[in-house]
């Protein structure tokens, strides 16, 4: 990109984030002069809360069944994906010295299982390849000249030009991790499409009474199925103070959070015995013997304390005498939700830059030279490292059309 003799090409990353500092990455192998511009004391903090219950990179499923996730902007993200797939995610990955490898579940882990290593040999690579970071600094927007505006930790506000820019800014969730969304009034000020903001990935908030919340807060129901409107989910749901949480639930979440913004509340039904058919439901519950107390009935049917508590939440205490009705009950038990948990405790965000005010390198239509990467951009996925694969490869698909765009200009 670069001819003998002349200057580098300026290109600043706002956001040091997995998007941000891939971009960061493909930019400065690519000659480019590269500042990264981040608000937070340190970079890449989500990652780093990513990787504490194990950080999950990306997932090995064929390739249609991964691109499936990304539901109705599949066909917006997909080109990025296939251009930096899960094999070179990982094989990247193993070149900053962390394997990976393949969970149970299909899902792809490094072998520290953590993001800590992995981030730190990151920041060295990036430091050899002549990467400047310049933490402490927060974008503010465009000043009246179309320069970049920054407020320093020092509460000093500077300004900085450059060839080119790549926002990686992020979503709204965990905002202590430096993510809080507030980059939205920035990029609508100047006309910009974006959607609101909303929880992604998110527990619901259900109206538990004292006595079950007290006795169950923090109790799993253990391999449970969750439906809702012809879909299914499976795994850990868990108990919380104000609702449910866990991998189900978040798999159904945008439907769950459709419904809501419908109709003010949305009821997710629970199977508590997936692999069980009714009769063979009705068959458990057939152990109760004659002079069982109802507890005590349930308990020999195999039914866990938090699930007899839950039947009893459910039912304001009036269970089924019949065990037909107990055992429908038991395979469809009703739960109302009345509204998503707030965005600061999702995993993720949904809504973002309009996929439609960028074109196919993710470049502002409306701002020619600034791209945009990462959870930034109005997409959404399940759990299952979808998130991380598409915020990696729209900061390589970013950054690669900052090059195309300069190409164009040398021409
Ligand atoms: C608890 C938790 C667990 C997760 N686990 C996984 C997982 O296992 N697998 C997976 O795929 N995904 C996981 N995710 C999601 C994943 O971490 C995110 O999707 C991913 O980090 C998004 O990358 P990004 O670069 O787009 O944004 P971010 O990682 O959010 O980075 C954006 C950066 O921009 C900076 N920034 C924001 N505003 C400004 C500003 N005005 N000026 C300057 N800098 C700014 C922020 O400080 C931040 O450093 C998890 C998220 C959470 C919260």
């Amino acid at each position: 990109m670069t001819d003998p003799g002349t200057a580098p090409r300026r290109v600043s990353v706002v956001g040091g984030g997995p998007a941000g500092l891939m971009a960061a990455e493909v930019l400065a192998r690519a000659g480019a002069a590269v500042t990264v511009f981040e608000r937070m004391p340190t970079v890449g903090r989500k990652l780093q809360v990513a990787g504490r219950g194990g950080l999950n990179l990306t997932h090995s499923e064929p390739r249609a069944a991964l691109l499936e996730r990304y539901g109705p902007t599949r066909p917006r993200l997909a080109p990025a994906i296939e251009r930096f797939d899960p094999a070179a995610l990982r094989a990247w990955c193993e070149g900053l010295g962390e394997g990976t490898f393949v969970g149970s579940s299909g899902r792809v882990f490094p072998d520290g299982f953590r993001a800590t290593a992995l981030l730190r040999a990151w920041l060295r690579r990036l430091d050899g390849l002549g990467v400047e970071v310049r933490t402490r600094h927060t974008w503010l927007g465009w000043d009246a000249d179309g320069a970049m505006a920054f407020q320093t930790g020092e509460g000093a506000h500077v300004v900085v030009t450059g060839d080119a820019w790549v926002l990686a800014l992020g979503g709204a969730s965990w905002p202590r991790t430096g993510s809080d969304g507030a980059w939205v009034a920035h990029l609508t000020g100047i006309g910009v499409d974006v959607a609101p903001l909303r929880p992604a990935n998110c527990g619901f908030v259900v109206g538990w009474s004292d006595v079950f919340r007290g006795r169950f807060a923090g109790t799993p129901l253990k391999d449970v199925a969750l439906r809702h409107r012809g879909a299914t989910s499976r795994g850990d749901v868990v108990v919380t103070d104000h609702g449910i949480e866990g991998g189900p639930v978040y798999a159904l979440a945008p439907g769950l959070r459709d419904a809501i913004d419908v109709a003010g509340e949305v009821h997710v039904r629970i199977d508590l015995f997936p692999d069980a058919d009714p009769p063979t439901v009705v068959a458990r519950l057939g152990r109760r013997r004659p002079k069982d107390s109802m507890a005590t009935g349930l308990g020999r049917a195999g039914l866990a304390p938090v699930v007899v508590g839950l039947l009893r939440e459910v039912t304001g205490n009036r269970l089924p005498a019949g065990t037909g009705d107990l055992a429908r009950l038991l395979k469809a038990l009703p739960v109302r939700l009345d509204a998503p948990m707030g965005i600061d405790r999702a995993i993720s965000t949904a809504g973002g830059v309009s996929l439609d005010a960028v074109d196919h390198r993710f470049m502002l239509r409306d701002r020619p030279g600034t791209f945009v990467a990462g959870e930034m951009l109005d997409w959404e996925a399940p759990t299952g490292g979808y998130l991380l694969q598409a915020a990696f490869s729209t900061g390589v698909a970013a950054a690669e059309g900052v090059l195309d765009w300069l190409s164009t200009l040398d021409a």
